[in-house]
C-alpha cells in the first residue's frame, strides 16, 4: 500500500526566490504546501486538508512527485493531475494553464461512495472535495466571508436586521465549519455550535473563531444567557453529538433563533460520528464494518434532522447548510427531510445572479505587508461597494492569517478583473514582494452543479445540468488561466456534484495582465450566463447593463 500517513510538517516557501522555472509553477508548488500547512489543513500527516477526506495530493509519493515535477516544469508546459497522481507532462504553450486536474470524477452509474472507496483502497483515486485537490484552500478564513453574509442575510431577513439577543444553533467546528461562530459575532448573533471532537474545539479557540468551550448543555445556556444578557454575540463550542444535542434542546424550553448545520454529513463513513459512540470506538467500527457504520450515522443524521424539521414546524428559520444532511436523512427514511430549504435558494442566489461570490488572493511571499497594502487597493478601487469596505475592516480586525497571507472578499463580474489587474500592477511597480496568487471557492455562480445546495431549485428546473461547470473550465483554460481543476462530489458527496474550480497568478508580467483580463472576466461572467439561462431577471438585467454577449438573452 503507498504511503498515505507521513511525520512531517510543511510550510509554503515565501519570499521573492523561486524554487522552479517559473512563478506560474512556483505558485502551484507554494499552495500545495500551503494546503498542508498544520496551520491551515485538518490532518496534514495524512494529506487531508478539509471537508472529510477532502486531499491535496493522493499519497505522499505522490506529493513528491508532483513537487519533483514543478521544479522541472518549463513555461510551456502543463502537468496533468488525475485524482491527486501526476500523470503527464505535456508541451503545450506559454499562454495555457501549468496545471490541470481533474478530482474524483466518476462515470455517472458508477458515481456513489461504495464504488469509491473500493477504488480509493486500490490506490486508484483521491477526494478532492473543492479546493482541497485544486490547492486553493486557504483555511477557515476562506469561508468566514461568504458564512457571514449568510448569516447577515438571514438577520435582515428573519428578523429586520436586528440580531440582538438572537442565536444561531448550528454543528461541526471543521475545517469550514468552524468558521461559523466568528461569522455569526461580526453577523451580530450569539452561537452555540455542538462538535464532538473537542480538539476542533480547541483549535477554534486558539485561532479566535470560538470564544469559549461548554462540555456540557447546562454549561452551555448558562454561557449563553451571560452573553444575552450583556447583548455580547458570544460564540460557544458544546462538546458533544448534534445527532443528540439538537433533539434535546429541541424538547427543551430553550429554543434557537436560527438553526443549521454543518458537520461533515456528506461523507457517511469519514465525516460524521454516530450518536453513542466517542471517536475512538467510531474509528473502530469504521475499520471493522464499513456497512455498519454508514447504517448508524445515517440514523443519527436522520435524528438530527428531525429534530431540525421540528424547529422549523415552529417556524424558527432553519437551512442546509451544503453538507447534504437532508438527503442522508432521507435515505434513512425521513421523507420529509427537504421540508427546510438550502442557503443558497433562501440567501445567496441573487448574489450568485450577478456574478459574485468567494474570490481570494493570497500573498506569496508570505509578507502581511503585502495582504495590507491589496486591502487598501480594494478599498481605493471599489468603495461604492459599502458592505465590501464593511467586511473588508472587519475581516482587517479580526481574523487571523492561517498559513500564507491571505484575504477572501465576495466581488463579482467586472470588479474581478479591476482588483487582479490591480494585483498585477503593484507587482509590475515592485509595491508587494512577490507575486499574487488569486482564486476563487468552487462554490461560485457559474462553477458548479450541485442540485442540494448551489443550483436547489433552480426557476427552469435545470438543477441537475452538469455542462455548466464543464463550461466553465473548458472556458478558464482557453483563457490561460494558471491551473484549472474539474472535479466530482466536492461539497455534498460522490453523485451530488460536478464543479471546476480557476487560479490564477498576478506575477507582474504582460502576459499575466493580458490573462487575467480575460480570465477573471470570463469566469464570473459564466455565472451571469448560467443563472440567465435558467431565467432569473437579475442576471438578465446584469448580462444587459455590463454587456455579457449571451445570444438568445433577447430572443
Ligand atoms: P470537516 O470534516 O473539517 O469538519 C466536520 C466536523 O464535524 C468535524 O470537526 C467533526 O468532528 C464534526 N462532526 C462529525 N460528526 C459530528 C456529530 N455527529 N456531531 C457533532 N460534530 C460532528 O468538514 P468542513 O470542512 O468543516 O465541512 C463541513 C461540511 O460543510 C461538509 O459537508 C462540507 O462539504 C460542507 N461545506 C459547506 C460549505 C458552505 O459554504 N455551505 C462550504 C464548505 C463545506
Amino acid at each position: 500500500m503507498s504511503e498515505r500517513f507521513r511525520d512531517v510538517e510543511l510550510h509554503a516557501p515565501t519570499g521573492d526566490q523561486r524554487h522552479c522555472r517559473g512563478w506560474v509553477q512556483e505558485a502551484a508548488l507554494r499552495m500545495l504546501h500551503n494546503n498542508l500547512d498544520p496551520a491551515v489543513a485538518e490532518n496534514p500527516r495524512e494529506l487531508v486538508v478539509y471537508g472529510g477526506i477532502g486531499r491535496a495530493a493522493r499519497n505522499w509519493e505522490c506529493f513528491d512527485a508532483i513537487v519533483e515535477t514543478l521544479k522541472r516544469l518549463g513555461d510551456d508546459e502543463t502537468l496533468l493531475i488525475q485524482s491527486g497522481k501526476p500523470v503527464g507532462v505535456f508541451q503545450t504553450h506559454e499562454g495555457a494553464p501549468r496545471v490541470l486536474l481533474a478530482n474524483s470524477n466518476l462515470v455517472p452509474e458508477w458515481a456513489n461512495w461504495d464504488h469509491f472507496h473500493e477504488l480509493d483502497r486500490k490506490g486508484l483515486m483521491m477526494y478532492g472535495q473543492m479546493t482541497a485537490g485544486s490547492w486553493i484552500y486557504i483555511g477557515s478564513q476562506g469561508i468566514v466571508q461568504g458564512t457571514f453574509e449568510t448569516f447577515a442575510e438571514a438577520v435582515r431577513q428573519h428578523f429586520d436586521g436586528k440580531p440582538r439577543g438572537r442565536w444561531l444553533l448550528t454543528g461541526g467546528l471543521g475545517g469550514m465549519g468552524g468558521a461559523q461562530p466568528l461569522a455569526a459575532s461580526i453577523a451580530g448573533l450569539a452561537s452555540i455550535s455542538v462538535e464532538v471532537d473537542p480538539s476542533r474545539i480547541d483549535k477554534r479557540l486558539e485561532t479566535g473563531y470560538l470564544d469559549c468551550r461548554a462540555d456540557s448543555l447546562e454549561e452551555a445556556f448558562k454561557l449563553l444567557d451571560q452573553a444575552l444578557e450583556k447583548g455580547e454575540a458570544t460564540s460557544i463550542g458544546l462538546l458533544g453529538n448534534a445527532a443528540e444535542v439538537f433533539p434535546e434542546i429541541l424538547k427543551g424550553d430553550r429554543h434557537p433563533d436560527l438553526v443549521t448545520d454543518q458537520t461533515s454529513a456528506h461523507d457517511p463513513l469519514n465525516g460524521y460520528i454516530p450518536e453513542g459512540y466517542s471517536l475512538e470506538d467510531a474509528a473502530a467500527l469504521r475499520q471493522r464494518d464499513a456497512k455498519a457504520y454508514v447504517e448508524k450515522s445515517k440514523a443519527s443524521m436522520a435524528n438530527q434532522v428531525r429534530a431540525m424539521l421540528g424547529f422549523h414546524e415552529r417556524g424558527i428559520p432553519t437551512f442546509d447548510y451544503g453538507n447534504n444532511i437532508r438527503a442522508m436523512a432521507q435515505d434513512a427514511g425521513v421523507e420529509n427531510a427537504f421540508d427546510f430549504k438550502g442557503f443558497v435558494p433562501l440567501y445567496i442566489r441573487p448574489r450568485f445572479c450577478e456574478g459574485v461570490g468567494p474570490f481570494r488572493w493570497v500573498a506569496l511571499s508570505g509578507d502581511p505587508e503585502d495582504i495590507r497594502k491589496t486591502d487598501e487597493k480594494v478599498k481605493e478601487l471599489l468603495p461604492e461597494n459599502t458592505a465590501l469596505m464593511r467586511w473588508m475592516d472587519a475581516a482587517a480586525e479580526r481574523i487571523q492569517f492561517q498559513g500564507l497571507p491571505s484575504r477572501i472578499c465576495w466581488v463579482g463580474y467586472r470588479e474581478r478583473d479591476q482588483l487582479g489587474l490591480a494585483f498585477n500592477e503593484m507587482v509590475r511597480k515592485g509595491e508587494l514582494k512577490a507575486p499574487i496568487v488569486i482564486g476563487r471557492d468552487h462554490l461560485d455562480s457559474g462553477s458548479v452543479a450541485s442540485p442540494n445546495r448551489e443550483t436547489e431549485g433552480m426557476a427552469d428546473g435545470s438543477d441537475a445540468v452538469a455542462d455548466w461547470p464543464l463550461l466553465n473550465a473548458m472556458l478558464n483554460t482557453a483563457s490561460g488561466a494558471s491551473w484549472v481543476s474539474l472535479h466530482h462530489g466536492g461539497g455534498v458527496g460522490m453523485g451530488y456534484s460536478i464543479h471546476s474550480g480557476v487560479v490564477i497568478v498576478a506575477d507582474g508580467s504582460e502576459r499575466a495582465h493580458q490573462a487575467l483580463s480575460r480570465v477573471l472576466v470570463n469566469d464570473p461572467g459564466t455565472g451571469v450566463m448560467r443563472h440567465a439561462d435558467a431565467g432569473y431577471d437579475h442576471a438578465r438585467r446584469v448580462a444587459r447593463e455590463r454587456g455579457v454577449d449571451l445570444p438568445m438573452l433577447n430572443r
